[in-house]
Parts: C-alpha cells; structure tokens; sequence
C-alpha cells in the first residue's frame, strides 16, 4: 500500500525495458505459443513496432481438457532462444510451484492466471523461490481487495518486484466475454505503489472492442497494456475471437501512444 511505501515500483527487466510510474509499456503476443514459425513472426511484427515484450503462454488453463494446453518447458526453451537474439522480453504464466524451477532461467515476467489468483501456495513460492517480477492477474470474480491480497502473499514471502493486471471480471452481462473493470485501474493506481497492467482483449473477449479498451485503460491511468496478436487470429489455437491481427496490432500501438501522450 502506498500508506507505507511512497515511491511507486520500478521493473526493470534489463536491456533498458522497465516499467515505470509515468512511462507506458506494450506486451503484445499470441495467447498460446504455437511453434517456432509464429515465435518468429510475432518478434519481427513486435520489431518492426518498437515492442520490446512478448506475451504467450505455454502452460495453457483451458476450460476444456480436449483443448490446446501449450507447448510447455520445450516452447519456452525454444522461444527463449529466439527471443534473446532479438533482444525481446518473455512475459508467460506460471500454473504450478513445480514449473517454477524449470521456467526460472527463461522467463522475465511470470504471469499468473486469473484461475490461479487465490493459489496461495503458488504465490508463497513466487515470493520465495525466484526474484523474477511476477505478474498477477485480478481473479475472475475476484474484488480488488483480493488482489491486492494475492500480491501481498508474493510481497511478503519476499518478492517485492509485482505488477497487477486488470483482466475483466465475469459478471450478469453476457454481450462480453468480461466486464472490464475500468474504476479498478483507477482504484489500484491510487492505492499502491505497483504497476498497473491493462489486459483489454480478455477484458472484453471480442476483437472489435479491444481497441477502444485499451485506449480506455490508458487514459483510467494503466501504466502498460497487454494484449493478444497473430499473424492469422482466425487459425489461433486459443482466444482467436479476441486476438488482433498484425495490422490491426500495429494501428492499435500507433494509437495508443497517441493516447498515452494525452494523459
Ligand atoms: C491469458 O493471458 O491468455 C490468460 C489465460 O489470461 P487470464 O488468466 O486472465 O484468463
Ligand atoms: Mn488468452
């Protein structure tokens, strides 16, 4: 809480990308990772837009069993290599306490899911075992109260380098995958000293939407967005209906720095 910590948190994840109170930070990449012909086209799309972090999951929480549940230890390795050489930033969700150790050397942000939120046995080791930042998304019905709660478990087991994310909570409305809780971005901003992350395409689930979300995100004061691209969203092997193509990608940075000038 910033009643007894006043300066806001910096992450600084090396190579000159941090994330910073008064800066803005874009982490845009597939919801899964695919393979190594995606790895390589979401870096150079990333590149060519001045984005230094890649989001993807290997470790897939899938409502269905029959889904795709990500590449696993091996797709991290892979897109580890291919990230280094571009000097690009790997942001990916941790499930479990065991996939700690091996993830450890090849991660720059863990994620965790907004099903894993209140697993407090996972946060108690996110706090222990690694000095990696940590990356904690609201639950899905989770309050803010909670969340804060989350990062306080990681916090006080003595990993102090958090971001919270904003991710859409389910409620009555069913227009949306999510309701995005813009107010808790302002809520958290005005709370605590960490920084706030935007994640408008589970926010809102639907492709068209992400846009104005995002932009949204930015003026209620979120001190980086995350969101989902590829090369072709309708082949995706998850969250297609929500992901944006290149194009559509590259317009969204182009106006949401315009944005972020704004503020
Ligand atoms: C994701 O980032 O792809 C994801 C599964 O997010 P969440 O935990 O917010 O549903
Ligand atoms: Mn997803």
């Amino acid at each position: 809480s910033k009643k007894w910590k006043v300066n806001h948190t910096t992450i600084d994840l090396g190579g000159g990308v941090k994330i910073e109170e008064g800066g803005f930070q874009i982490m845009a990449g597939p919801c899964s990772i695919e393979g190594e012909d995606q790895i390589r086209k979401t870096i150079a799309h990333l590149k060519e837009n001045g984005i230094s972090i890649m989001r993807g999951g290997v470790y897939k929480p899938r409502s269905s069993p029959y889904s795709f549940r990500g590449m696993g230890i091996d797709g991290l390795k892979l897109w580890y290599e291919l990230a280094k050489e571009a000097g690009i930033k790997i942001v990916t969700e941790v499930m479990q306490v065991s996939q700690i150790e091996e993830m450890d050397p090849y991660v720059d942000i863990y994620q965790v899911g907004a099903r894993n939120t209140q697993n407090f046995n996972l946060l108690d080791e996110l706090g222990k075992n690694t000095d990696k930042p940590v990356m904690i998304k609201r639950g899905i019905s989770g309050t803010i109260d909670e969340l804060l709660y989350s990062a306080e478990y990681v916090f006080s087991a003595g990993n102090e380098r958090l971001l919270l994310c904003e991710r859409g909570i389910r409620t009555y409305e069913k227009a949306t995958r999510n309701t995005m809780d813009l107010n808790a971005i302002a809520v958290l901003k005005e709370k605590t000293h960490l920084p706030v992350i935007a994640d408008p395409s589970h926010g809102i689930g639907i492709r068209d939407f992400v846009e104005p979300i995002a932009l949204a995100s930015i003026m209620a004061g979120a001190d980086g967005v995350i969101y989902e691209t590829h090369e072709k969203p309708e082949e995706a092997y998850s969250d297609g209906q929500q992901t944006l193509n290149f194009p559509e990608s590259a317009k969204l940075i182009d106006r949401m720095k315009k944005t972020f000038a704004l503020r």
